[in-house]
């Protein structure tokens, strides 16, 4: 039995997780937690039995406590039991499908108490990578991606170890507004941005990705997790994300890892790794797949994107800006304050404001923290937020 504990757990990824679980039957689910869907939670916990069960929203916990006061789980609450749930003593495995840079703390206790990380959160490693990825070598701790791109890019480097990478390619569907004019990009709302083409993903990663700094963010997850620097780092646009990213070695060879769009591949990867199992779904048909299309991205639609190099290359406290202003100007533009296009424009001002003030070399957790508290105060202030 392998067991594991999922942070998000009625989110995309922790539904996706429970799913593989039900379907392999021999994975123990020894602690969940989730932000606030107590609905879900309690089916879970009926479901999975697990002897934790954790949530963000204090009183929300409460009332879990009262409704699931006739099983054995124990339902905790708020910061302390989110990093309960990370650090279950049994849990083998902790699966990160959380989003934002809430993730951080719990991921750090988790590698501290020594559980192997599934990670799905992408903040983890663009604001604290250098902070993450020394301290999980450090400890033998491992570090699996679950973002389909990483898991493309892991799953081509096995067996190469001692060859060195010449050039990642990580692909990208280029999100909803691919083909829209400039123009036409300054009409889009909501509702077209939350229509994504291939990934079923919640709403802040729908919104990244049609903006391109979700791309952005995985170019600087990429350089952590496979210690590459970001200009051997090449964005190939593939929209029908057949190829789920690929690796170039110094001799030429192009290692790809392909398949239909379905993060239970990457998932599933994941909790089994080395081994591959059985995984219900389609496959792809060559038959009738006509073409493959590659193309540049659009750096002046997608401005984000370029934001994401520019952050990843200066390094630092940099990253955290970027990540942090654009939760701030995605959750504005979700409560419709803002339009699409002040995203990106939002997060160039304040990495620009971020720049002439100073960048931090290496931030420790707390200061993190801070740059991410005082460049909400800045954007409130300049933007009326
Ligand atoms: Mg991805």
């Amino acid at each position: 039995m392998k067991k594991i504990a999922i942070l998000g757990s009625t989110g995309s990824i922790g539904t996706q997780t429970l799913d593989i679980v039900r379907a392999n039957g021999d994975i123990r689910v020894e602690a969940i937690a989730a932000r606030a869907n107590i609905d879900l939670l309690e089916k879970q916990i009926r479901e999975f039995s697990p002897k934790i069960a954790g949530v963000w929203d204090e009183k929300k916990a409460a009332e879990l406590k009262l409704r699931v006061a006739d099983t054995a789980t124990k339902v905790v609450a708020g910061k302390e039991g989110i990093l309960e749930v990370s650090t279950a003593p049994k849990a083998e495995i902790l699966v990160t499908g959380i989003v934002g840079m809430i993730g951080i703390e719990p991921t750090i206790a988790a590698i501290r108490a020594g559980k192997d990380i599934a990670l799905a959160n992408k903040e983890t490693l663009v604001c604290a990578g250098h902070i993450i990825m020394p301290l999980a070598e450090d400890r033998g701790i491992r570090i699996l991606p679950v973002d389909s791109e990483h898991s493309a890019i892991f799953q081509s480097l096995r067996g190469n170890k001692k060859n060195r990478i010449a050039k990642i390619l990580l692909t990208a569907s280029g999100g909803p507004f691919r083909k829209y004019s400039a123009k036409k990009l300054k009409t889009v709302t909501l509702e077209d941005a939350l229509k994504h083409p291939n990934w079923s993903m919640g709403p802040k990663v729908t919104i990244d990705s049609s903006t391109m700094v979700n791309k952005g963010l995985e170019v600087i997850e990429a350089h952590w997790l496979f210690n590459v620097p970001s200009d051997r780092i090449q964005v190939v646009v593939q929209p029908k994300s057949i190829i789920h990213s690929m690796v170039e070695f110094e001799d030429g060879a192009v290692m790809a890892q392909l398949g239909v769009p379905d993060m239970k591949l990457p998932i599933q990867y994941a909790l089994y790794y080395p081994k591959r199992r059985f995984l219900a779904g389609d496959r792809l048909d060559f038959w009738t797949m006509n073409e493959i299309e590659l193309v540049k991205p659009d750096l002046k639609k997608f401005p984000g994107l370029g934001l994401a190099y520019h952050a990843c290359e200066k390094g630092g406290s940099l990253p955290t800006v970027l990540n942090s202003a654009n939760e701030i100007a995605v959750s504005a533009f979700l409560k419709k304050k803002i339009a699409w296009g002040g995203i990106s424009k939002m997060i160039a001002e304040a990495m620009e404001q971020h720049e002439n003030y100073g960048i931090l070399k290496e931030p420790t957790v707390e200061e993190i923290f801070e740059i991410r508290n005082s460049t909400e105060a800045w954007m409130k202030e300049k933007y009326h937020l």
